[in-house]
């Protein structure tokens, strides 16, 4: 009977890596992350995700994205904590997502790394650019160091093409009563899909009703 050959160990052994799924906001980041850890899951990996916990945004535990799709994830308050809590685990992931990670410091990039190293599939999400064009925090090394670089851009809310930044939009511009000026109240910031010629850098104000 013809035996079956083994691979050597180094060869079946996953090597580890890092990918990065980057893009501005409403991109379908968190979409294509919860699409790869869900195939993960599906094979019977051992899949943990985890998130900063400053984006309470629709779960506490989950990460949702804009079309209400959500994985069960692990809300962190910073990088450490995710290598504590890694520590903890008598077995490491097979795979370990990271959403919104461009909210954590530098030494996400450590972490990220080290746990690649230890031949886990690092899989991160997050904005290459802040609302100023700007590229944000860790995701430059992150980038640099990532075996696998997925950019997704959205729809350009002014003029349909495909946007690569987020635009800061102030809200509750109002006009104050006994000046008739334009005053902003509260300044609720919100954000919007822009493509680099519908972008104005900084805060964009949305004009205002003739008001005499
Ligand atoms: P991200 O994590 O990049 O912010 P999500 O994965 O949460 O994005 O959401 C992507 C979804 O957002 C899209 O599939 C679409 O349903 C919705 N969406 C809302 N506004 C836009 C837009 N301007 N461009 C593209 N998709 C948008
Ligand atoms: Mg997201
Ligand atoms: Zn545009």
């Amino acid at each position: 009977m013809a035996q079956v050959s083994r691979l050597p160990e180094f060869v079946s052994r996953n090597p580890g890596s890092i990918e990065v799924i980057c893009g501005p906001m409403f991109s379908g980041k968190t979409e294509e992350l919860i699409r790869r850890l869900r195939r993960a899951q599906i094979a019977r990996q051992r899949v943990f995700c985890f998130k900063p916990s400053r984006d309470t945004r629709y779960a506490d535990a989950d990460i949702v994205s804009h079309s209400a799709q959500h994985l069960s994830s692990i809300p962190v308050s910073s990088a450490v904590e995710i290598e504590s809590f890694l520590n903890n685990q008598s077995l490491l992931p097979d795979v370990l997502g990271i959403d919104e990670v461009q909210f954590f410091d530098d030494r996400i990039v450590g972490i990220a790394d080290a746990m690649a190293g230890q031949g886990v599939r690092v899989i991160v999400a997050g904005l290459d650019l802040d609302y100023r064009a700007e590229p944000f925090g860790p995701m430059p090394r992150l980038l640099a160091i990532s075996e696998s670089v997925t950019k997704v851009l959205a729809v350009c809310i002014a003029c349909g093409a495909p946007a690569s930044r987020s635009q800061r939009v102030a809200h509750d511009c109002r006009v104050d009563a006994q000046s008739k000026d334009r005053v902003l109240v509260g300044a609720t910031d919100a954000y919007e899909a822009r493509c680099r010629r519908c972008f104005i850098d900084g805060v964009d104000t949305p004009s205002l009703p003739n008001v005499n």
